[in-house]
């Protein structure tokens, strides 16, 4: 096992690792940009390293600095936690160059689940449902006018390179198609440098559902069941919640076997996240993320499993501690993202935290590297934290969210907060029904 561990990464995540090392027995290397000097995950670790300015390109997303932090701290291993470099195939590479070792798949895994097309023709040919569409990219608006017709409207173009929800234009009939094409591609060369683009079905009502798979690199690999992360704005997640309460055990078993199967096939190692869109009862592939994810510890919750722990276990060439016979799932968990924004723009609100209390008592978690007194640079995302419930059936997971919510003190900025304690009172969410489009429509009925 490593003796020394450095996170590539700042927030709740570099907590997140920094406990689980703890844990371990491992010490913990945090590193900083000159923005995050006071930051939680910097108080929190063994020892930290500044590793630039405040800007992620010079800092977070600095390859040289990174690494040279590893030698001076003499760290063995790299947890990169999400965003930022933790999808960089060129990254995992660098390290192998200097025998540090990635928490997280091959360099070639990344690669290849990082090409949406090549990630969508790799899926489908080791059997998994994917979302009908363009073989490969579309090379003009006339080759995009055949498919579509051939698939029928409305269509999505998605950019193959993209992320975050962005290089995504819907188009509703042939009229609209150049335009979103176009667009498509100037987004997506702008935004990613890369101004491929794919086509789908656009689905009207699905369920985001996402399956989360674990390998061990050796041929082995798991399931660990459904996410719905269907409440969505703008393509991002707000709310997640396991079990998905639209899926059925038997549905969960299929899909499920089906995933561990596939990235067993291809020896993968580490967690990983399968994304499907979900409608009439069929899942759709749409793409894979080779990381840990945002909501991973609905999982956590459901299955009682530590996934940062496992990822370590299994990134030192030791087995990891669960088989598929023995993953069960307790109960319903949901997490509420925490953003420092306001609501119903969503526009950012960095600022100082005069105020803060975090929630407790049973089945309460809270992943936050919140203080009072702590400022929130504007450089950063802003999630700022994770309110995550675990009850014995959705009742109670929902009841708990709410009186969790009532307690949590965030003063200084705008939050998130006061969208959950709204939510909560809608039947629809009360009942889990709601598909992708349910937050924007609500959003647009109550705020538009
Ligand atoms: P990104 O990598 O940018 O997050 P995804 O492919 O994961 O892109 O898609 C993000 C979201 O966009 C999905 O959760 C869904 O809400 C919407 N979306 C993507 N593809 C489709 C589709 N074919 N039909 C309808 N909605 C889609």
């Amino acid at each position: 096992m490593f003796d020394k561990l450095l996170i590539a990464n700042r927030g709740e995540i570099a907590l997140r690792v920094i406990r689980a090392c703890r844990e371990m027995g491992i010490a913990s290397v945090a590193v900083h940009s000159t923005a995050d000097e006071d930051a939680m995950h910097v108080r929190m670790a063994d020892e930290s390293v500044c590793i630039g300015p405040a800007p992620s390109s010079a800092s977070y997303l600095s390859m040289p600095a990174i690494i040279s932090a590893c030698e001076i701290t003499g760290a063995q291993a790299i947890h990169p936690g999400y965003g930022f470099l933790s999808e960089n195939a060129g990254f995992v590479q660098m390290l192998e160059d200097h025998g540090i070792t990635f928490i997280g798949p091959r360099a070639e895994h990344i690669r290849i689940m990082g090409d949406k097309i090549t990630a969508k023709e790799t899926m489908k040919a080791l059997g998994v449902p994917c979302v009908p569409g363009s073989e490969g990219g579309v090379a003009d608006v006339d080759d995009a006018k055949r498919v579509a017709a051939e698939i029928g409207y409305p269509v999505i173009i998605k950019a193959t390179a993209g992320g975050g929800g962005r290089g995504m234009k819907v188009a509703l009939d042939e009229n609209g198609l150049e335009v979103a094409f176009r667009t498509a591609r100037t987004e997506a060369k702008a935004a990613f440098g890369n101004p491929d683009v794919y086509i789908e079905k656009y689905l009207q009502k699905p369920r985001h559902i996402e399956i989360q798979v674990f390998g061990d690199g050796k041929g082995r690999a798991v399931h660990l069941g459904e996410r719905d992360c269907s409440l969505q704005r703008r393509h991002q997640k707000v709310l997640e919640e396991a079990p998905g309460p639209a899926i059925t055990p038997e549905q969960r078993a299929r899909i499920g076997t089906t995933c561990a199967d596939a990235v067993a096939k291809i020896g993968y190692a580490g967690a990983g996240t399968i994304e499907f869109l979900f409608e009439d009862d069929e899942f759709y592939f749409i793409e894979m993320n080779t990381r840990l994810q945002v909501e991973h510890p609905v999982t956590e919750a459901i299955f009682g499993v530590d996934l940062v722990r496992q990822q370590i276990l299994v990134a030192a060439g030791e087995e990891m501690e669960f088989q598929q016979e023995n993953l069960s799932i307790r109960g319903h968990s949901i997490e509420v993202r925490i953003n420092a924004e306001k609501v119903p723009g969503f526009s950012p609100c960095p600022g100082r935290i005069s105020q803060f209390h975090a929630p407790g008592g049973l089945g309460v978690r809270m992943d936050s590297a919140l203080y009072q007194g702590y400022s929130i640079p504007p450089y950063y995302d802003s999630l700022i934290g994770k309110l995550i419930v675990h009850g014995r059936d959705r009742r109670e997971a929902l009841a708990r969210l709410d009186r969790a919510l009532g307690e949590l003190i965030v003063d200084g900025v705008d939050t998130t907060v006061p969208l959950f304690r709204a939510l909560l009172q809608e039947p629809d969410i009360q009942t889990g029904n709601y598909s992708i489009h349910w937050l924007e429509r609500w959003l647009d009925q109550n705020f538009g």
